[in-house]
C-alpha cells in the first residue's frame, strides 16, 4: 500500500477519499481521468488554479444572489467532516462524499429539486452532480471552484469550531489514518523530556514542537556558546551566552506557540533525575556522557518510562529505545562505562555538523510513535549510522538476566551518579 504510493509521481491523481466506486469509474472515465482533470489547472485561462469545464456548474455570485432572492435551493456540502468543522456554507446539509449514493433519497426525495453541491475546490462536487444527474436528478449542479471560491466572493461561511481550528495546523497528521484527530490529540496531551539542548536534543526538540507533542521539558545546565552553532540548531548567534534551556524555549515558542516548555536550567543528578524524569511520558537522551547516560536509563527503568537513546562521534551516530521490562536498559548494553580516555566527548573528537540532524530526527520519530503506540520501536535493536558511507545497520541487543536494574533481581532500587565517569561534556553532544 504504500510502497505503491511512493512511487505515484503526483499525490493527487488518488481519487478523493470517501468517493464511492460508482462516482469514481463513471464520471472520472467520462472526462478523461482524474489525472487528466488535475494537469488541467495549469492551462486553465481562469486564474484560479481550477480546470474549466463543461459540466453542471453554478458560479458563486449566481448561487449568492439566488440565495439572496429567496430561491429554494438545497445545498449538500459533499466534504469529510473534518472540513465542515473548519466553516461550510450557512443552510447546507452535510453529506459527505461517499455517503451520497446512499442518502441521497432521504436528503432529496423530489429528483426534479434544485440541488447545489459544493466541496473544497469543486472536484468532488462536480463528480457527485454528473452522478447525481446520471441517476435521474433533473437539477443537480455543483458549485464552482467550491467553498473557496464561495469565500473568495466575499459569502458568508459558518465560524470554524475551536477544536477544527486548533488542528488546522496538524492537518497533515490528521491525513493519516494511522494518526487522524485522536491521534494528533494524544500528541497534543503528551509529554517528552530532552535531556541536553544540545546536537541532538535541537532537532528533536523541534520536530516534536511542530509535531504538536504538548509538553516539551528541557533539561540543560549549560549556555549557549559559538562553538555550539555549528549543529545546535536551535539555538541562534544572537543567542550565544545564553542558558540553553531559555534559548531553546525561545526557539521552540516560535516554532509552534501551541507547545507548553518546561526548562530545567540544572544538571540532571542522582537527587533530582527521578522526580524530573518521573513527571514525562518519554525521554529523550541527547546527552553526551555515560554519566548521565547511565543516570537516564536507570532513571527511566525504575520509573517504567522509555528512553530514546542517541549517540553520535565524528561521521557516525546510533539510536536505540529503552523500554523497561521489555528490552535491554543502557547497562544491559554497557555493564561497565568505558575509561574516560576510550570514549572522547565531541569536544575533543569533533563531529560532523548535520550527523545529529539525523540521529536527533531519528529519537524525535521514535518518540512520536512511542506516544502514538505505531509502529515498532527500536526496542532490542541498536541502529548505527556511518555519513561516510551512507549506510544504516542494525544490531540485536538483548537484556542481560542479571543486569543490576533491569535483570531478574535488581540489586540497584535508588539512583547513584557517576562522576567518576563523567567525560566533559562541553558539547553536549
Ligand atoms: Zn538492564
Amino acid at each position: 500500500m504504500y510502497s505503491r504510493f511512493m512511487r505515484t509521481p503526483h499525490r493527487r491523481i488518488v481519487p478523493p477519499a470517501g468517493e464511492s466506486n460508482a462516482l469514481r469509474d463513471t464520471s472520472a472515465t467520462a472526462r478523461g481521468g482524474v489525472t487528466e482533470f488535475e494537469k488541467m489547472p495549469e492551462r486553465s485561462e481562469s486564474g484560479t488554479g481550477r480546470p474549466e469545464t463543461n459540466g453542471p456548474e453554478i458560479g458563486p455570485g449566481d448561487l449568492g444572489s439566488r440565495i439572496d432572492r429567496g430561491e429554494d435551493v438545497l445545498l449538500i456540502d459533499v466534504r469529510e467532516r473534518d472540513e465542515v468543522a473548519l466553516g461550510a456554507i450557512p443552510g447546507a446539509v452535510h453529506v459527505p462524499l461517499g455517503d451520497l449514493g446512499r442518502r441521497i433519497d432521504e436528503v432529496a426525495p423530489e429528483k426534479s429539486r434544485r440541488i447545489v453541491l459544493y466541496c473544497a475546490v469543486g472536484m468532488r462536487s462536480l463528480y457527485a452532480a454528473l452522478e447525481l444527474g446520471r441517476a435521474g436528478y433533473t437539477s443537480a449542479v455543483s458549485l464552482a471552484g467550491g467553498i473557496e471560491a464561495w469565500k473568495r466572493g466575499g459569502h458568508p461561511v459558518t465560524e470554524p469550531r475551536p477544536e477544527a481550528r486548533r488542528l488546522l495546523r496538524y492537518d497533515r497528521h490528521v491525513r493519516i489514518p494511522e494518526i487522524g484527530r485522536e491521534g494528533q490529540t494524544k500528541l497534543l496531551r503528551s509529554r517528552v523530556l530532552l535531556v541536553g539542548a544540545g546536537g541532538l536534543g535541537s532537532p528533536a526538540a523541534i520536530y516534536l514542537a511542530a509535531a504538536g507533542v504538548g509538553t516539551i521539558g528541557i533539561i540543560d545546565d549549560d549556555v549557549v556558546d559559538e562553538s555550539n552553532l555549528q549543529r545546535q540548531i536551535i539555538h541562534k548567534t544572537r543567542n550565544i551566552g545564553m542558558p540553553k534551556t531559555e534559548s531553546a524555549e525561545e526557539t521552540l515558542a516560535d516554532v509552534n506557540p501551541d507547545v507548553c516548555v518546561e526548562t530545567y536550567p540544572e544538571r540532571l543528578v542522582s537527587s533530582n533525575a527521578r522526580e524530573i524524569v518521573g513527571r514525562y511520558e518519554v525521554v529523550i537522551d541527547g546527552c553526551d556522557n555515560f554519566g548521565t547516560k547511565y543516570l537516564v536509563s536507570d532513571a527511566c527503568v525504575l520509573a517504567g518510562i522509555p528512553d530514546v537513546l542517541g549517540s553520535i562521534s565524528r561521521f557516525e551516530g546510533q539510536v536505540t529505545v529503552i523500554q523497561p521490562r521489555v528490552g535491554p536498559c543502557y547497562r544491559c548494553l554497557y555493564p561497565e562505562p568505558a575509561p574516560p580516555e576510550m570514549a572522547p566527548s565531541c569536544a575533543d573528537a569533533g563531529v560532523l555538523g548535520v550527523l545529529p540532524g539525523v540521529i536527533g530526527v531519528l529519537q524525535a520519530t521514535e518518540a512520536v510513535k512511542l506516544l502514538l503506540g505505531i509502529g515498532n520501536p527500536l526496542v532490542g535493536r541498536l541502529l548505527q549510522y556511518d555519513a561516510l558511507e551512507a549506510r544504516f545497520r542494525e544490531f540485536r541487543v538483548r537484556r542481560d538476566p542479571a543486569c543490576p536494574v533491569c535483570g531478574e533481581e535488581p540489586t540497584l532500587k535508588s539512583l547513584e551518579d557517576y562522576d567518576a565517569f563523567r567525560v566533559d561534556d562541553a558539547c553536549r553532544s
